[in-house]
C-alpha cells in the first residue's frame, strides 16, 4: 500500500492534543505533508423569540477568522507547521473541511470523534460529515468522554 502524501489536521481546539499528536506521528511516519484548518462556522444565530434581532444583528466574523488565526499559528509552532499550511475557512465546517481536502489532493484526514459539540453522539456532527463527503481516507481519533 501506498502511503500517505498530505495530511490534513482539522481543528475546533477542544480537545485538540490528542489528535494533533496522532497526525502529527502520522505525518512522521509516512513523510507525509501535514496542513492544519479550523473552519469557522457562520451559522446563523437562530431566532431566540426576545425581540433582540437589533442587538444580534453584529458581525463577528471578522474577529472568529481573527481569533482563529491566531490559535492556529499557535498550534502551527508547536506542531512545526508552516505557515502556508494552514486553512482558516468560513461556512460550513464539515464542506469547508472536504472542499479544501480535495482541492488540495489530501490523502487523509484527522478529526477527533466529538469536539465542542458535545458528547450526545458517539461520532460528532462534523466528524460524521466529513466522513460522508469526503473522498479521501478520514481518520476520526477516539476521545475519552471527557
Ligand atoms: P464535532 O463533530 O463537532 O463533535 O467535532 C468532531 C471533530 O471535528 C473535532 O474534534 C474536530 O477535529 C473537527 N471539527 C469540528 N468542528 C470543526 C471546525 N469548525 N473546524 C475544523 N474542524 C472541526
Amino acid at each position: 500500500m501506498e502511503g500517505y502524501k498530505h495530511i490534513l489536521l482539522a481543528v475546533d481546539f477542544e480537545p485538540v492534543e490528542i489528535v494533533a499528536d496522532r497526525a502529527k506521528a502520522l505525518a512522521e511516519t509516512y513523510q507525509a505533508a501535514l496542513s492544519i484548518i479550523h473552519v469557522v462556522d457562520n451559522m446563523p444565530i437562530p431566532d431566540t423569540g426576545y425581540g433582540l434581532d437589533t442587538a444580534l444583528d453584529v458581525d463577528l466574523t471578522g474577529e472568529m477568522i481573527d481569533a482563529a488565526k491566531k490559535q492556529l499559528s499557535g498550534l502551527a509552532n508547536k506542531l512545526g507547521v508552516e505557515e502556508d499550511r494552514l486553512w482558516v475557512g468560513l461556512g460550513s465546517p464539515k464542506l469547508e473541511i472536504t472542499r479544501i481536502a480535495e482541492e488540495n489532493q489530501v490523502d487523509l484526514i484527522v478529526v477527533g470523534s466529538h469536539g465542542r459539540h458535545g458528547l450526545a453522539l458517539l461520532l460528532g456532527s462534523t466528524a460524521n460529515g466529513v466522513l460522508h463527503h469526503a473522498k479521501c481516507d478520514v481518520l476520526a481519533v477516539r476521545l475519552k468522554d471527557n
